[in-house]
């Protein structure tokens, strides 16, 4: 293509609210097979809602989400939130100390001299601190319906189950539709448990034996590697700070303007609504610039 049709396509993407970092990502752009799609905040809305909060046998309810919430109110992601801000809605929330991340899992922390953990069940069993059969039994009802069952303990015991679920975007399954005409290859990649993914995944129309589930921030990068070994061309879209190196790993990284600045600056477009359907948008401007398809 020559520079003049190159900057005209980079114009007509900004007016279809796709930032573009320079002429040359047209050419990654209209190779691309696979678009490899992060659940949480780019399919789904990211405002999780607090659905529940199951306490473990002898355990008060309303201190299982005082403690939660304190914890989680030093923290930034979506379950964190919704936790948050439900406790904080019931009454004051105590200081945290020592607040740490685990990255992909959850959040520990000094709580009124309580050491705290709370994430998926698998951070608290690394804590020696199984899920007792009624919560196990709570957090696999919760998971079939499609939600997300994190787990809270203290000194050395889970305390209660904290049932959270964010719901999918409108525009993600015309999203999907669209990539699909285009003859792309929807694949679904989260950190999240495997009945969530699958239930969104079947939601907006990718299918099951494309969905990518449990997998830690750091390996978001393998998956789209793997792709790769396998020949494809792969585009990634996400909006996280644990999407950061896949999205620059893929062929073509694709950030939602609504997501992280480090997510945006690892990539090659922002989609500036946040709306998926641009990114279907991306790939037919650059095919249509480079003279694929008229
Ligand atoms: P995704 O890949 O869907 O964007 P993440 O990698 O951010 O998800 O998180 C994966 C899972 O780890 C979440 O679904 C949640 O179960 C758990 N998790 C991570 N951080 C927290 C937190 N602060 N509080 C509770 N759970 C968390
Ligand atoms: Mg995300």
């Amino acid at each position: 293509a020559t520079p003049t049709a190159l900057m005209v396509g980079t114009g007509r993407g900004a007016q279809l609210g796709i930032l573009i970092k320079g002429p040359e990502v047209l050419e990654q752009t209209r190779r691309v097979d696979t678009v490899v799609l992060d659940k949480t905040g780019t399919v789904t809305t990211g405002r999780m809602a607090l659905l529940d909060v199951v306490p473990a046998a002898g355990e008060d309810r309303e201190e299982v989400l005082r403690v939660a919430g304190a914890l989680e109110a030093a923290s930034e992601h979506p379950v964190a939130r919704a936790v948050a801000e439900a406790a904080a809605q019931a009454g004051p929330l105590p200081a945290v100390e020592g607040f740490a991340n685990v990255e992909g899992l959850g959040v520990q922390g000094v709580v009124e001299g309580r050491a705290v953990v709370l994430g998926r069940p698998r951070l608290l069993a690394d804590w020696s601190q199984e899920l007792p059969d009624d919560l196990a039994a709570a957090r696999a009802s919760a998971e079939s319906e499609g939600r997300t069952a994190v787990a809270v303990g203290w000194d050395g015991r889970a305390r209660g189950l904290l049932v959270v679920a964010d719901a999918v975007k409108p525009t993600s399954a015309e999203a999907v539709r669209r990539l699909r005409a285009l003859g792309l290859r929807p694949v679904l990649l989260t950190g999240d448990n495997a009945a969530v993914a699958r239930a969104v995944a079947a939601e907006v129309g990718i299918d099951a034996d494309a969905v990518v589930a449990e997998v830690l921030p750091q390996d978001k990068v393998d998956v789209v590697a793997r792709l790769q070994a396998e020949g494809r061309v792969v585009a990634m879209v996400g909006d996280g700070v644990n999407d950061a190196a896949a999205l620059a790993r893929a062929d073509l990284g694709l950030a939602m303007g609504t997501g992280t600045d480090v997510a945006i600056e690892a990539s090659d477009l922002t989609l500036v609504r946040g709306d998926l359907r641009a990114a279907a948008d991306a790939i037919r401007l650059a095919r249509r610039t480079l003279g694929t398809i008229k």
